[in-house]
């Protein structure tokens, strides 16, 4: 894929902004951006309108939303987002394919929501889930703070030799730990924390301290919204969060967006919703949708497509809610997909089984610990450090190692990241490819006298999804019916009016195409097309247009000479 920018490595903020103005730059016949919002620490969240003017207002067309970071760590995604939209620019009017979805829809792209957080992840030591703004307490609050003691830039695992320690080092290979048999009161025990300092007076046990930027911008959003004592980081109330506002006020201003991919990192799998309730109980039509699309990302990606509340919630009785993709599709009725992007642990040969409940054996523990510090030696060499002695100034002799899991668990190493973006664009272009569309299949005009005319048109969805998008926007009643207007140089109607409803289009995914055993079948379905007649009283030569529209499916137009 041609491109603009190297993905060899994650970009901060204004290392994103002006790969982001560069593309405007070059591309402002098709490429805009506005400020979202402005953060806390006064950075723009940057959403971009990508679609060639020339063809249509933005809003006529049908929309595909991409967001990242809504968690600050998971650049991956950010990157992700930043190449759907450098491939799209890069490509235009030399690819045919690509410069036709930039022709006929319209991309809303915000790289980065969690500007202030991201940037506190890529250029510090830290790490933090969405901001880093105090919530709960306004400071930090007593125990062990992660901190960079050994200033190499990362921030690992620090052990202290300690009798009541949980831990010893492993039999069969000393840079692992081990948990303590419970037998075992002879030997050297050690208690594992986070690299830190201690916060307030050192006394007895270390024990983490409380974390201070706690908000998490995946629980702020209104729907199923549950309050701090049921899901950490919820916020004091729904859209607290400005950026949690400002995208769903973005989303809502929007009113064509009819696909949503919102990106994260990490586990390598495709989540849809619902994430409240089990996807027995949404309409199956929906589901299998869902599914179907999902397939591709599983093509393009490798991942596998789970629903959130069956498979992804472990607890099902307290599942979290407030995320994004539940509020564009429970909320709005909106097709929307988490991307959970990279999967270290597939990489290093261990298996996922998204279903599995009980707790890993010890044995199993140590296995994947041992193939991800194999694959991390051989891919990511850097991103590792031995157990090394450090003199801590509270803790006294104490050892530090580990990972660096921002660039190996978290986020791919840069050496992979190239193929991640990659993959995910695939996916993202051929979501966006199954939006409605609506098309004007055929005009006739038919003169029953010398200034009267019958004009009769048919009117199809061309794309793979309804013009409704979902069961779940109909029951929402955000759903809105295809209308068709006849306009121009006529005098009077005498059957139809200037502008008719004609009610919903299926997709060809609403074809009732089902395989059988032996052979193939359309079966009896909701149609795809409609005509619609209008009796007019013109002169010949008149001009006319025809118009059909619908939010989600865009705009379609033809102009008559009668
Ligand atoms: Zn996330």
């Amino acid at each position: 894929m041609k491109t603009t920018f190297q993905y060899d490595h994650y970009y901060a903020y204004q290392e994103l902004t002006e790969a982001l103005k560069t593309l405007v730059s070059r591309h402002s016949d098709i490429l805009t951006m506005e400020s979202l919002c402005k953060s806390e620490k006064d950075r723009d969240v940057w959403a971009m309108t990508l679609t060639n003017r020339q063809t249509g207002d933005p809003l006529a067309k049908p929309a595909f939303y991409i967001d990242a970071n809504t968690h600050a760590g998971e650049v991956t995604g950010s990157m992700a987002a930043l190449h759907t939209l450098d491939v799209l620019c890069t490509n235009y009017g030399e690819d045919e394919a690509l410069t036709k979805l930039v022709d006929t829809m319209t991309f809303y792209v915000i790289p980065r929501i969690s500007v202030d957080g991201s940037e506190v992840y890529l250029t510090t030591p830290y790490d933090l889930r969405s901001a880093d703004r105090p919530y709960l307490t306004p400071v930090q609050q007593p125990g062990l703070v992660p901190e960079d003691m050994d200033q190499d830039g990362v921030i690992r695992m620090m052990r202290i030799k300690d009798k009541h320690g949980a831990w010893k080092i492993c039999q069969h290979n000393p840079t692992l730990m081990e948990k303590r048999k419970p037998d075992d009161r002879e030997g050297e025990f050690y208690t594992v924390v986070s690299e830190g300092m201690v916060q307030g007076e050192v006394k007895g046990e270390i024990q983490p301290a409380p974390v201070l930027w706690g908000l998490d911008f995946n629980r702020n959003y209104p729907f199923g919204w549950f309050h701090e004592s049921r899901q950490a980081g919820a916020g004091a109330y729904p859209l607290s969060n400005p950026e949690n506002k400002a995208v769903v006020d973005f989303v809502l201003a929007h009113h064509n967006i009819g696909a949503v991919a919102t990106h994260h990192t990490s586990g390598g799998v495709i989540l849809y919703p619902p994430g409240t309730r089990p996807e027995k109980s949404a309409d199956p039509d929906d589901m299998r949708r869902l599914r179907e699309i999902a397939a591709m990302a599983t093509e393009e990606m490798g991942y596998p497509a789970i629903n959130i509340f069956d498979h992804f919630m472990t607890d099902q009785e307290n599942y979290s809610s407030g995320a994004f993709d539940d509020w564009c599709f429970q909320d709005q009725g909106i097709p929307a997909y988490t991307l959970e992007l990279w999967n270290l642990l597939e990489r290093a040969g261990c298996k996922i089984d998204w279903d599995r409940r009980d707790a890993k054996s010890e044995a199993e523990c140590l296995d994947t610990l041992t193939k991800v510090l194999a694959w991390c030696a051989e891919n990511a060499p850097d991103s590792f450090e031995a157990w090394t002695p450090y003199q801590h100034p509270q803790l006294g002799l104490v050892e530090i190692g580990g990972l660096n899991l921002k660039f190996t668990e978290e986020n791919c190493p840069n050496a992979f990241l190239l193929q991640e973006v990659e993959k995910t664009t695939k996916f993202c272009l051929r979501y966006a490819r199954s939006l409605p569309q609506l098309a004007i299949d055929k005009a006739e005009v038919k003169w029953l006298g010398e200034d009267l005319a019958e004009v009769t048109v048919t009117v199809g969805n061309e794309g793979y999804l309804p013009t409704y998008l979902s069961q779940e926007a109909k029951l929402l009643k955000t759903a809105k019916p295809v209308k068709v207007s006849l306009q121009g140089q006529i005098q009077s109607f005498i059957a139809g009016q200037a502008i008719l409803e004609i009610g919903d289009l299926e997709g060809y995914s609403g074809a009732n195409a089902n395989y059988r055993s032996c052979e193939v079948k359309t079966g009896e379905h909701a149609p795809l097309t409609r005509t619609v007649r209008w009796l007019i009283q013109a002169q010949k030569g008149a001009e006319v247009t025809i118009t059909a529209f619908q939010p989600k499916a865009g705009r379609a137009m033809l102009k008559l000479v009668l």
